[in-house]
């Protein structure tokens, strides 16, 4: 049986009216450029999370950019962030001129160590950007101790975990991103809330913080042809922003049956490699669904058998950054993180998307359990 990677069109039949009335709806107003449509999901999206604000940007990497910027990491400062990530976010450290510091990560949760972040922080260090990997929480309490502690910024880059939540051991849950001074989304299809184009956002509490992001996204203006500063042209789309409002009202509801589609996984997988484990203070949002082998022959045997069958399957991610090219003149080499060394080379990512049926999940796991048998 083939199975996709994510069937981005599995939830669609359902709103399908909804959304061509919407677009046609923007198309009829002509407002193409910010408007009524994107302050009402920035609305939505804030209050969905309990956060201030909400700023509609064009992307989950120009959020992470803005980000930075308006919360004050400035050229030169020392960004501390997790070398097991997709590139978006420390490639914007460096194009704002700061400098990106790989900690490692805890090889049981894959999201930054903080005892690995804590020995990292050097006079320079400016801020800390915990990333919760495939929809894993990460350890928010310990992070935001070190950052009090240091006086240090967070971002949270929350690309791939929206909907995951996080109870702090003093309080009640929080939706990730709002624990930090910035949170980052982005609504790239595949993403638990996913438009259908390019489309991101940033959650803050902060006044300041919320004036300046909206005057980056569009050049650094508050009034047209006025420029207090220099900005970006980074407006989150008007028609994804109609369409979002709409797929939000469902992504609750798709992270359920994400989390169901978890459960049978692990229920399947017990005992044939490691599974995600969910402390008990922690929503998982389960963007990508990663299991571990103990070993890389176990792991490259699976994804051959799997890609054989016709299984997408997926490495996130084959290369740690601080082991790609761009990062040479960093300096970074094999063993200086062994955590993240070892979880590179023995993650596998499969099929995850809400509406995975059980005949599905079945084909998956035993193509993985198979793998194992004939290749063991
Ligand atoms: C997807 C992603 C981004 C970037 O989002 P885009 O909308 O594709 O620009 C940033 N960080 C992480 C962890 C991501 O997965």
């Amino acid at each position: 049986m083939k199975v996709p990677m994510v069937d981005m069109l599995a939830g669609y039949p359902p709103i399908k009216d909804e959304v061509e009335a919407a677009v046609k709806r923007v198309f009829d107003k002509a407002h193409f450029i910010l408007g009524e449509d994107v302050t009402k999901f920035e609305t939505e999206f804030a209050a969905h999370n309990g956060a201030k604000y909400c700023v509609g940007v064009a992307n989950g990497t120009d959020a992470l950019r803005m980000a930075y910027i308006a919360s004050g990491i400035k050229k030169g400062d020392e960004v501390i962030t997790s070398p097991f990530t997709f590139i978006a976010t420390s490639e914007t450290i460096s194009q704002i001129g700061a400098v990106p510091v790989f900690a490692d990560i805890d090889p049981v949760t894959y999201n930054l160590d903080p005892k690995s972040v804590e020995k990292k922080i050097t006079p320079k260090t400016r801020a800390i950007v915990p990333v919760h990997l495939y929809g894993m929480p990460c350890d928010m309490d310990a992070i935001m101790a070190i950052a009090k502690k240091h006086n240090l910024i967070v971002v949270e880059d929350t690309a791939q975990a929206f909907t995951g939540k996080y109870k702090p051991a003093a309080g009640d849950w929080k939706y990730l991103g709002t624990m930090g001074h910035c949170g980052t989304f982005s609504f790239f299809p595949a993403k638990n809330l996913g438009a259908f184009g390019d489309g991101g956002a940033v959650l803050t509490n902060d006044d300041k913080i919320h004036e300046t992001l909206k005057q980056l996204r569009n050049h650094g203006s508050k009034v047209r042809y006025h420029h207090e500063m220099e900005g970006f042209n980074s407006r989150l789309d008007t028609v994804q922003a109609a369409i979002l409002s709409i797929r939000l009202k469902h992504v609750e509801k798709w992270t359920e049956m994400r989390n169901k589609v978890a459960a049978r996984y692990a229920e399947q997988l017990k005992g044939v490699c490691e599974t995600p484990v969910v402390p008990a203070n922690a929503r998982h949002s389960f963007n990508y669904y990663t299991i571990r082998f103990d070993s890389k022959a176990k792991r490259d045997n699976a994804q051959k058998h799997l890609t054989e069958l016709g299984i997408a399957n997926q490495i996130y991610y084959p290369i740690a950054l601080h082991l790609q090219e761009a990062y040479a003149h960093l300096g970074g080499k094999k063993g200086d993180l062994p955590a993240c060394d070892r979880v590179q080379d023995t993650v596998f990512s499969l099929p995850m998307f809400p509406e995975l049926t059980d005949e599905q999940i079945k084909a998956v796991t035993d193509a993985v359990k198979d793998s194992l048998k004939v290749h063991a």
